[in-house]
């Protein structure tokens, strides 16, 4: 174990990377490392963590009681100690508020898996523990069942993100991966299609990540790899497709929408229900891609969006036609 001041000064250097980049902003955020048996260092309340001293942080029991620190400890401690009672093994927690990953925790949507390898490797299926009020037992309860699951980071519903490793730098770094993987499934969701890995290239990640030592709950107690379901919620409604794969299985289908053991969609295009299209019209949003996976379908989406363009034509139009008057 590393001397207690060094520890300190790294939960400092953390705390200024997770303010820097956007994690967290005015006094949001908390940080905490096991430093022995029943003592953790846990940054303080009410203290921006850009602007952290050594001396700032506290030191607390395996209840949360504080044993020393001139600040009171993070109120969010019983979500750390939660980890740490359940996972023997994790040393380190850091838990923040990243935009484009608690974009997808406000709209109650899990990232899909199965899509970029170091994501695969080091996250696996990232959970979305349900709401509760932030520093409550109850709110602590909430990780839990992904805890057991084998997940190193949970996305918090309308609130954050919590992430837990061996050390604080590993921590924080599934911190920084989640962060860019949201954000780049929002850019490819933008661009109107998002590309997904096959079982075949999964199962070759698992096997690495396997070996690498690191759990993921697609792999069962004996080590076999079992389902590779995953949330498809984020996928449907717009184009994908499976990416060439080096060794096709018989179907020739990819993992798409992480049905498991099924043949998936991807490869194909997903139509986006009737009824969420209408909405997204009702509401003035088009709708990301056709999505569609019958011509019949694909033809009604090509008509709406038709409409929607003559109507902002004729808008347009007419707006400049009352400015010349
Ligand atoms: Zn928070």
């Amino acid at each position: 174990m590393q001397n207690e001041w060094k520890i300190r000064e790294e939960m400092c250097d953390v705390g200024r990377r997770l303010y820097e980049k956007n994690y967290v902003v005015a006094n949001d955020g908390n940080i905490s490392v096991r430093i022995g048996k029943g003592r953790f260092l846990c940054t303080p309340t009410g203290v921006s963590k850009g602007s952290m001293k050594p001396a700032d942080i506290a030191l607390v029991d395996d209840e949360g009681k504080q044993l020393s620190g001139p600040k009171p400890r993070t109120s969010e401690i019983k979500l750390h100690l939660q980890i740490y009672h359940e996972m023997a093994h994790i040393n380190a927690v850091v838990h923040a508020h990243p935009p484009h990953a608690t974009a997808f925790a406000v709209a109650g949507i899990e990232p899909p898996a199965g899509i970029l390898p170091e994501v695969e490797i080091f996250l696996g299926q990232v959970p979305l523990a349900r709401y509760d009020t932030p520093g409550s037992q109850d709110f602590a309860e909430t990780i839990l069942p992904h805890l057991r699951q084998k997940a190193n980071t949970i996305l918090l519903a309308n609130h954050g993100a919590v992430a837990c490793d061996k050390t604080l730098e590993q921590a924080y770094f599934h911190m920084e991966t989640l962060d860019q993987y949201c954000y780049i499934l929002l850019l490819a969701r933008q661009m109107g299609r998002v590309q997904t890995l096959n079982e075949p290239q999964i199962k070759d990640l698992l096997e690495i990540k396997k070996r690498l030592g690191i759990e993921d709950s697609r792999v069962d107690a004996a080590g076999q790899l079992c389902t590779l379901a995953g949330s498809d919620e984020f996928l449907r409604g717009f184009s994908q497709r499976a990416i060439a794969q080096h060794q096709a299985d018989a179907s020739g289908c990819g993992r798409g929408n992480g049905i498991a053991g099924a043949c998936s969609q991807a490869g194909t295009v997903q139509p986006m229900p009737r009824s969420e299209h209408a909405a997204a019209s009702q509401a003035g949003i088009r709708p990301l891609g056709l999505g569609s996976s019958s011509q019949a379908v694909q033809k009604r989406a090509a008509d709406d969006e038709m409409e929607q363009l003559t109507q902002v034509i004729t808008d347009r139009i007419i707006e400049m036609m009352s400015q010349e008057s």
